[in-house]
């Protein structure tokens, strides 16, 4: 312990340096020794690694109360250990990615980091009974994947890759900017060090091809339109070992011949009869799940909402289920028998004496409407 360097001597600033002369302090440190610009010099890893540590209890005021106190025997256990420069880069990736380092050694984090593959979109055609139920279905849709001819690196097996000219393998070049000299990624092999000299022809240098694959999605009960579903890892392949995206299965209803759905409600029209309306029936009904005899009262009005509770569909969170409604539409015969004709004339000529409440209301209102004082203001 006693080898360790004073951390005021390391940064070279004072005992009553600011936070401010600290920060450019280190600054200064880490641009000097930052292993983009020392490329494979152990001193300059060691003096960064050291600088490093004594930013990050300097910079840290409880710590660094500590460390004036007691010095380095005060920090016991609350050192920083910084096991390899990545460990510094992302201890203090504001730091590094703030302006200065930006620009001179670009996001040194995402070079490290592979591109995780596109999704994909697919659709999912449902009848209103796969709803009800939930399912499993066949999807088939395109995505891009390693190319097996050359193994996804893009060049054709005979040759291989080749390393990168610009960069002697590398992957960062030397430029020169105003006094510094800086290390950049290499524009040519866009720092990977290898480039492709012979593309490959299956793939045509992409290493990945465009191939269509069949999986199975599970539809749980209840799914509506607006929902996706997510078949994670089966989309697009990643780049430079990046995980494959993500397949989403965009759900499509098929409209039904019977029911239109709203929400967990389904709804359905039953055309009856004026008789039935009238004398009432026992009439049979449509539901998901085969035909329920339902009763319509006698006067039964055209419009009236028969509820049958839980005959809808689940909701897709509790499972719980909505109800189908059944409306009564009243259907008048455009055409009608001889012996019909005959009937529904007698019942004619009985309702004229007795209209009902309703029609006999509007000839009321009518009557008062076309008033004599009315129309002679009018005129
Ligand atoms: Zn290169
Ligand atoms: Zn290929």
């Amino acid at each position: 312990m006693s080898t360790k360097r004073d951390y005021y001597e390391v940064l070279g600033v004072s005992r009553t340096a600011t936070q401010e002369e600290i920060a450019q302090a280190y600054r200064r440190l880490a641009l000097k020794y930052h292993p983009d610009r020392n490329p494979g010099d152990e001193e300059a890893v060691r003096r960064f690694k050291e600088a490093s540590e004594a930013f990050e209890v300097l910079s840290d005021p409880e710590k660094r109360a500590k460390y004036d106190r007691y010095g380095h025997a005060g920090l016991e256990g609350a050192a920083p250990q910084f096991h390899d420069v990545q460990d510094i880069f992302e201890a203090f990736s504001e730091f590094f990615q703030d302006s200065i380092f930006g620009e001179i050694f670009g996001t040194r984090r995402s070079r490290r980091k592979a591109s995780r593959g596109e999704d994909v979109v697919c659709q999912v055609e449902l009848t209103l009974e796969e709803v009800l139920h939930g399912t499993e279905k066949k999807v088939r849709f395109a995505r891009r994947e390693p190319c097996s001819e050359c193994g996804g690196s893009g060049a054709d097996p005979r040759y291989g890759l080749q390393n990168c000219r610009y960069c002697g393998g590398y992957g960062r070049v030397v430029q020169r900017r105003a006094f510094l000299q800086v290390e950049t990624t290499c524009p040519a092999c866009r720092g990977v060090g290898q480039v492709v000299e012979h593309p490959c022809n299956a793939c045509r240098g992409e290493g990945l091809v465009l191939r269509t694959v069949t999986r199975t999605v599970s539809v749980p009960p209840g799914i509506d339109e607006n929902i996706q579903l997510r078949l994670s890892g089966q989309g697009h392949a990643g780049r430079g070992g990046g995980p494959a995206g993500h397949c989403y299965v965009e759900v499509k209803i098929k409209s039904h011949p019977l029911f239109q759905r709203h929400g967990t409600d389904l709804v359905c029209q039953l055309p009856i009869s004026y008789t039935q309306a009238v004398l009432g029936a026992e009439l049979e009904v449509p539901t998901l799940e085969g035909t329920r005899s339902v009763r319509i009262a006698p006067g039964t009005q055209p419009g009236h909402v028969i509820r049958l509770r839980g005959q809808g569909l689940p909701d897709l969170d509790t499972g719980r289920r909505g109800d189908l409604l059944v409306e009564v539409v009243l259907e008048v015969p455009k055409r009608v028998s001889t012996q019909e004709r005959q009937l529904l004339e007698q019942l004619a000529a009985l309702e004229q004496g007795n209209p009902g409440p309703r029609r006999k209301s509007f000839f009321e209102r009518l009557k008062q409407y076309f008033t004599p004082t009315r129309s002679q203001a009018e005129e």
